[in-house]
This record gives structure tokens, sequence and C-alpha cells, in this order.
């Protein structure tokens, strides 16, 4: 393949050579089931129990308070559907209008069983408003609530601090979709009191098909799936060894992931963008915002024929979710920030790496600049030139 330059991390992190190895020689080594009472079993055991040893140290909890899950997507029901199952009496879920389409699901299983689901509204840069994710939360009849704490689409990072510490008063337990967070930002549960958390591996360079949810110990939450009783009986599913292997190294390199050059070239290719394509615009840009993500509108470009523009030339960009690309509907998280369909339709997604380059980025904006300005001129909806 020729010199790609990958910008597309928000929906999948490169593998790292460290993880692929360690997945190989799990697959070698320890590939038995962590069930077995056998030699074989033990050491794929260990190699999961290495793993949620280093969930812990790294976000300052209890291996305990890990469950390995297959993913975000699993991880979030569980957390989810786990919690309102423990938590009768209260029907009521709180989620924000800017959910991953994993929790807008889960909601709905929740809404067609008789619950009143409460979508918060985004705001203009993206977050959720944590007053109005409070004043939902009414802890006579809130269950749970459920919020996503970076958004994948924006990068816009919403105050998960103010509303776990105030939801612990109140006994309302919260879940946050972390999934965007891990190797991002910090998330240190010994100081962020939320009872769970939800993690995807695949997001800092371990393969798909693992994950994670920390259940904090105390909070009302009982297993969602049946089957065996692996995972201290809150789980049912033969253990991911090899995958759980790959998340632990994986999880050790995104500990030391270093975003200040990253950062800088980001913010330099953001600038670099408004100062040549006319009217182009920054999602979130007023927000907290992620080191790596930068959400651009390009009025009158429609985004899937410049993403297929961009691929052409050796770039992989997103317009929109990873998951609900291909579905030509506006992307409901620019749309709940009151961005019109039109400019929903003309968004794309950039999302780097700790190893992103400036050299890459500086190659990249002109192919985009150029990209842009044809896609336009040959849109039939174009905007005239201003
Ligand atoms: N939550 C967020 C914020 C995500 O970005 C994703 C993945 O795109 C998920 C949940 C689902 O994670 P997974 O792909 O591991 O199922």
């Amino acid at each position: 393949m020729v010199d790609r330059v990958y910008l597309d991390w928000n929906a999948t992190a490169p593998p790292s050579p460290e993880a692929v190895e360690a997945v190989a020689r799990a697959m070698r080594e320890e590939w038995g089931n962590a069930s077995s009472l056998h030699e074989e079993g033990r050491r794929a055991s260990a190699a999961a129990e290495g793993a949620r040893q280093i969930l812990a140290d790294w976000t300052r909890s209890r291996a305990i308070e890990w469950i390995l899950t297959s993913g975000g997507t699993e991880s979030i029901h569980a957390a989810v559907l786990g919690c309102a199952r423990a938590r009768g009496g209260r029907r009521r879920l709180v989620i924000s209008a800017g959910e991953h389409s994993c929790t807008l699901g889960v909601a709905r299983i929740l809404e067609e069983e008789g619950w009143e689901v409460v979508r918060v509204g985004l705001r203009a840069d993206g977050t959720w408003d944590p007053d109005e994710v409070l004043e939902a939360c009414d802890p006579s009849t809130t269950a749970l609530a459920s919020l996503i704490w970076a958004n994948n689409e924006t990068g816009a990072v919403s105050d998960a601090p103010a509303v776990a510490t105030e939801l612990r008063r109140r006994r309302v337990p919260l879940h946050l979709d972390a999934v965007q967070c891990f190797g991002r930002i910090p998330v240190d549960l010994s100081s962020l009191p939320a009872a769970m958390v939800s993690l995807s591996a695949h997001k800092f360079g371990a393969p798909k098909g693992i994950g994670a949810l920390f259940v904090r110990q105390g909070t009302p939450w009982t297993r969602w799936m049946q089957g065996g009783n692996q995972e201290r009986s809150r789980r049912g599913g033969t253990v991911n060894g090899p995958g759980a292997a790959g998340m632990a190294i994986a999880a050790t390199l995104a500990s030391r992931w270093d975003w200040t050059e990253a950062l800088q070239a980001r913010d330099e290719l953001e600038r670099l963008i408004l100062a040549s394509i006319p009217r182009a615009r920054i999602v979130a840009a007023d927000a907290a915002r992620l080191p790596n993500t930068s959400c651009v509108v390009v009025p009158g470009a429609d985004s899937a024929t410049l993403l297929d523009r961009l691929d052409a030339r050796g770039f992989a960009v997103a317009s929109g979710s990873a998951c609900t690309t291909g579905i030509a509907e506006p992307s409901h998280v620019l749309v709940a920030m009151g961005i019109p369909d039109h400019e929903a339709h003309a968004t794309l997604r950039i999302s780097m790496g700790p190893t992103t380059r400036r050299e890459d980025l500086r190659r990249f904006l002109p192919v985009l600049v150029q990209e842009t300005s044809l896609v336009r001129s040959r849109s039939t909806n174009s905007f005239p030139p201003q």
C-alpha cells in the first residue's frame, strides 16, 4: 500500500506490533479455556487476570471491579440493562441526544418495555449540560443515567465529573461511555465517582472484540447475559484470552501516550483549514475536546464524495460515526447540536493518533483543499462563493 495516511483513529486505532505479537503469543501458548481447571486453562486465566489488573492500575481502581467483555457495545448493554434490572421500582433512564447508536439502541429496548427514557439535548458546542442532566435525574424515579463522556464524532468532552459527584450523592448510578477517552484523556476512577464505565480496547490498539466494563463495588447491578459463569458469574461466554493479552499490552502503551505534538499538529491543521477553505468551520471548537479529533464542516461539499476522493488519494478519514457510515441520514449528533442537515452532510471527521506526524497533516491539507474545491464545483447544491 503506498504511503497511506490513516486519520480515522476514532473508528479504530491501528494495532501496535507489540499487541499483534501478544495476541499471536497468547494463541500459541495461552489458548486454553480460562474456566478449565488444568494447566492450559490456568495459563489462559492468568492472561485475563493480568489484563484486568492493568486496567485497574491504569484507572486507579480495583481489578475485581472490571468485567471483561467483547467491546464497547456489549459493555454498554451490560451497564444499562444490568443496572436497570437491579433497580426495581424506578423506571426512568436518562441519556443524552449525543449517545453512540448502541446506547440509543439499548434505551429503545427499555422504552419498549415501558420505561421512560429522558434524552437531554446537546448544546451548540456538542456537550450535554450537567444541570439539565441533574434536573432529569430525580432520585425517586430515576434508575440510572448513561452518558457519553467524549463524543466519537466531534471529540467534545462533557463535564462528567460534575454529574458523577452529584449523582453519587443522590444515589443514582451513573454509567459513562468512556470508549473514546482511554488513552486520550485521563480516566482516574479513584477521583471520578462514576458507578460504571465502558471501555473498548480496539480504540487504543488492541484487536476488535475485547473490552471491559467497570462496575464499582456496591452498584446495583445484575448480570444481563445468561450462559456460563465466567467473569465471577457476571458474564456468560468463554473469555477472549488472546484479546485480553492484546488489550493488556495496548493499555500499557496507551497509558503512556503523549499528545503534546499531535495536539500542536492538529491545531495547526485546523488553523490552515480555516485559512484555506472558504466557509469551513470546526465543530465543537469552543468545547473541551479530545486532543485527536477535528470535525470540520465544509459547506457545499458532500462529505461522502469527499471521503471517497480523499481515500483514492491515500487519506483515510470519516464522515460521522463509523458505525453509521453508509446510512445516508445526517449524523444524529450534529443534528442535536443544531447543525442543519445540509451542513451535517458536508462534515468530515479527522481523527489522529499519538503517532500522527505533522508532515502527514501537511501533506493532507493541500489535497483536502483541492478536493473540497472540486467536489464543491461539481455539487448541484453548492453554495455561491462568498
Ligand atoms: N461508544 C462510543 C463512543 C464509540 O465510539 C463506539 C465505537 O465506535 C462504541 C461505543 C462501540 O464500541 P465497539 O465498537 O467496541 O462495540
